[in-house]
């Protein structure tokens, strides 16, 4: 059996906690690839709080270029409307058949949320989910969730605890407004492509 991760998330900018975490759930899980897929209009995201599209997915493409078991997919790019992960598992089921394993990869803060999701008890039947957090974090969040979804669908889901490093988008996003050097969290590639299109400097 074929399984496959599906890397998601807006990616504003990509970061090494991104890639280090996509490839510790690749070597956990034993996956063959890891499919990054940015979103295209992230459906809980104002549209104006979010870099356009092509930047992040042309972000992505830098930073995974070197890894031959990385792609990325323009799925939700080219997808008119918000970026609904029940329709992107859809199409990803309908291109992989029943036969492969597909894993949904994101954050846990992320999946917390999965009850607000659309169609979201189809959703657990089309992949499973694996959770990043950090070694450490507590892991009483999921309880509520568990409650809330039922066993059968929380069997779905999978806390997988990886080097995380500690940093985020958001943080980045500030220090590059700010004037601080943000190397060494990014691939250099990537800063120097935001720096090029001038993103992230107010
Ligand atoms: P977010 O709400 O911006 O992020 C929540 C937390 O998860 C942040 O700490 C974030 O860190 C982290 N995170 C996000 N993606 C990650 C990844 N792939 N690996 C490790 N950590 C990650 O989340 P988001 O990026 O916008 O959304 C995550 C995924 O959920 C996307 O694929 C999105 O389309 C999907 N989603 C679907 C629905 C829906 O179908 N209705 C609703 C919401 C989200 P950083 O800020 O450093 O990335």
């Amino acid at each position: 059996m074929t399984s496959i991760g599906i890397m998601g998330g807006t990616f504003d900018p990509i970061h090494y906690g991104h890639l280090r975490a996509a490839e510790e759930v690749r070597q956990g899980f034993q996956l063959e690839r890891v499919v990054f897929v940015p979103s295209g209009r992230p459906p809980h995201k104002a549209i104006d709080e979010v870099t356009p599209p092509e930047h992040r997915y042309l972000m992505v493409e830098l930073a995974t270029a070197d890894h031959p078991h990385f792609e990325v997919s323009r799925l939700e790019l080219d997808r008119v409307g918000p970026s609904y992960t029940f329709d992107t598992l859809l199409e990803f089921r309908k291109v992989y058949g029943p036969e492969t394993d597909l894993y949904f990869i994101t954050g846990l803060d992320a999946l917390l949320d999965t009850p607000t999701w659309k169609n979201y008890p189809e959703m657990f039947k089309l992949a499973d989910f694996v959770a990043v957090t950090r070694p450490g974090y507590d892991l009483s969040a999921l309880d509520t969730l568990k409650a809330t979804l039922g066993e059968a669908l929380f069997k779905k889901i999978h806390p997988f605890p990886v080097t995380l490093l500690a940093i985020s988008s958001s943080d980045l996003r500030r220090k590059m407004r700010e004037g601080e050097s943000v190397r060494y969290l990014i691939p250099d590639a990537v800063v120097k492509y935001a720096e090029k299109e001038r993103l992230y400097l107010d």
